[in-house]
């Protein structure tokens, strides 16, 4: 297909408004392209990407490594003598679009390295010679790379009529924009080969390359599409999930699958024992070389091939887990690695299992998947808890309980805890509602602090699970008991502050004067018999001490009986 032609229908789809219309336009689309001699390249693969403003698949981690001024410089050469990057650039301040600036400009003609072609500088390019050069920019390393970048670009822009420029200056940027999106390319797939959208869309998840899925349509249609599966080494999306409450997540599912939510970046582990271990980041970027305890953790661990899903946290010496801020030290650290990891330590937390031993686990329900990441971690000896690697899974259409493991979590230095639907299947790149984080907290209440319990064992010398009251007419009434979920260092500051406090003691409960206010979060105020308030909240979480406020000013139990109805 000449890019002429590529770059005329790219105007048009660019034009259109309607969804419907624009399908129906990159399905056009789709089919010329299959149907034009396919020479050495498929260019029905290069125009699935291209319409998406994509030159490699989504999974692959080639990119043109070329930045807007290498572009600029590359137009400025192929639009003649008098024309500086500079200039291109004033001329995008002015009009605000890189692919109408290319546009604006008449190429051709511009002799020099790489103005290959038929002579007079402007002929037929085809999509494929762009792909092919295209790729050859992004092949380019090393010493020189960029201006061999720029000279392949120039090549192509001294090729280009207007309207070619314009996308070809679009593409090199990534700002193709002409509103096709992921479910438009599904669709019009759909529609160009004649197969159901919803398989197109399962061979998408698996694969992540619109390429290949769109020619398996055309070449062998449904049966092609339903034999593509995940493929060890190669990423997939990453499912995600949306913000919800317990309440109603036991309303949708009776019972709930209830997950501890770490604190970390999102890992998804590629392991073939006979081959290689890769890691990618949620963006499936490979950030394999950044953790190489992660590597070795697989290594020593998986007997078969896996792809799993999991959190990477970073512990202090003793496995305590640390804020979010180190992991990011480690992550996607290219230099001085092992100096890196000596300071900060990793460790992963998985949580789902895409593919065991040769076989795709997506659309099994999570349980399953979860029993699977078990069998493959566990050694079957070790308690589940003491699986190294395994993140827990408790099933409950209990809200007590769930609470409990919320306030497990928030004690062992986690976030909190994560929902999900325990029949789902595993959906890369959702945001749907079979997972769910906790809501996080809309109103707080600033609670006097009436009672404590010292902890146990490594905390026995610290007050912890702090009973909250709110002011009535003639003292405080209790409305929950709030594990603060925080450091021991935090936990330290709240004995000292709290201590000379203290009224009575029984075995580990204190009763405390009033005199300390904490602002708590929660996620919903009950009815409760167990405390004399007659309300619970629910969820409570440790947010600060209020020092500026004495008892006095701490919110009363009108407000809690106001916000709950
Ligand atoms: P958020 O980043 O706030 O949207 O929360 C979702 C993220 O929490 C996921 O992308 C994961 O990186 C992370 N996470 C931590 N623990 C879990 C878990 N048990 N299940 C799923 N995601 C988790």
């Amino acid at each position: 297909m000449e890019f002429a032609t590529f770059a005329a229908r790219a105007g048009e789809i660019d034009a259109e408004d309607a969804d419907l219309e624009i399908v129906d336009l990159v399905s056009d689309l789709l089919v010329a392209a299959g149907d034009a001699p396919a020479g050495d390249r498929d260019e029905l693969e290069i125009v699935s990407r291209f319409v998406q403003g994509r030159v490699f698949p989504a999974w692959e981690q080639t990119t043109l490594d070329i930045g807007p001024s290498a572009c600029y410089e590359a137009i400025a050469r192929a639009a003649g003598r008098n024309v500086t990057a500079a200039d291109v650039e004033d001329r995008l301040a002015e009009v605000g679009e890189i692919g109408a600036v290319a546009a604006s400009y008449e190429f051709g003609g511009q002799r020099g390295l790489g103005a290959f072609g038929a002579g007079n500088g402007v002929d037929d390019l085809t999509v494929a010679e762009v792909a092919d050069t295209l790729e050859a920019v992004a092949a380019a390393e090393g010493a020189g790379s960029q201006d061999r970048k720029v000279d392949l670009l120039f090549g192509l822009f001294n090729r280009c009529e207007s309207e070619e420029a314009r996308y070809l200056a679009r593409l090199v940027l990534s700002e193709m924009r002409i509103g096709v999106g992921e479910g438009t390319v599904r669709d019009a797939v759909a529609d160009a080969f004649g197969v159901p959208a919803e398989d197109v869309e399962r061979a998408l998840q698996v694969s992540n390359d619109y390429g290949r899925v769109a020619r398996v349509a055309r070449e062998a249609g449904l049966e092609g599409l339903a034999e593509m599966d995940l493929e060890v080494g190669r990423p997939v999306q990453a499912m995600l999930a949306q913000a919800g409450t317990v309440t109603d997540a036991l309303a949708d599912w009776e019972t709930a699958a209830v997950e501890w939510k770490y604190d970390g970046a999102r890992v998804q582990l590629h392991h073939d024992p006979t081959g290689e271990t890769r890691l990618f980041s949620r963006n499936m970027e490979d950030v394999t070389n950044a953790l190489p305890e992660i590597v070795e953790f697989a290594e020593e661990t998986l007997e078969t091939t896996a792809i799993l899903d999991g959190e990477v946290v970073a512990v202090d010496d003793g496995g305590e887990p640390l804020p979010f801020q180190n992991v990011l030290r480690r992550f996607r650290r290219k230099h001085d690695v092992a100096r890196a990891r000596e300071d900060v330590t990793v460790r992963p937390a998985f949580f789902d299992c895409l593919h065991a031993d040769g076989e795709d686990y997506l659309e099994r329900p999570l349980t399953e998947r979860h029993d699977r990441l078990e069998a493959l971690l566990a050694d079957g000896e070790t308690a589940p808890e003491a699986v190294e690697g395994l993140s827990l899974l408790w099933l409950t259409d209990d809200a007590d309980e769930i609470e409990a493991i919320d306030a497990d979590a928030l004690e062992a230095g986690h976030e909190g805890i994560m929902l999900k639907d325990p029949g789902s299947t595993y959906s890369p790149g959702r945001r749907g509602k079979h997972w769910r984080k906790r809501k996080p907290d809309v109103e707080t209440l600033d609670c006097v602090v009436t009672g404590a319990e010292w902890g146990e064992g490594r905390r026995a010398t610290y007050l912890g699970t702090f009973e909250l009251s709110v002011r009535t007419d003639d003292g405080f009434e209790p409305v929950g008991k709030v594990a603060t979920g925080i450091t021991d260092e935090r936990l330290a500051e709240l004995t000292e502050l709290l201590e000379p406090h203290i009224l009575a003691q029984d075995g580990q409960e204190v009763d405390l004067e009033p005199a300390v206010v904490f602002e708590v979060g929660y996620e919903e105020i009950q009815r409760s018999p167990t405390y004399s308030s007659g309300f619970a909240l629910r969820f409570p979480r440790f947010l600060a001490v209020r020092d500026d406020k004495e008892p006095a000013d701490a919110d009363s139990l009108e407000r809690v009986r106001t916000l709950r109805s």
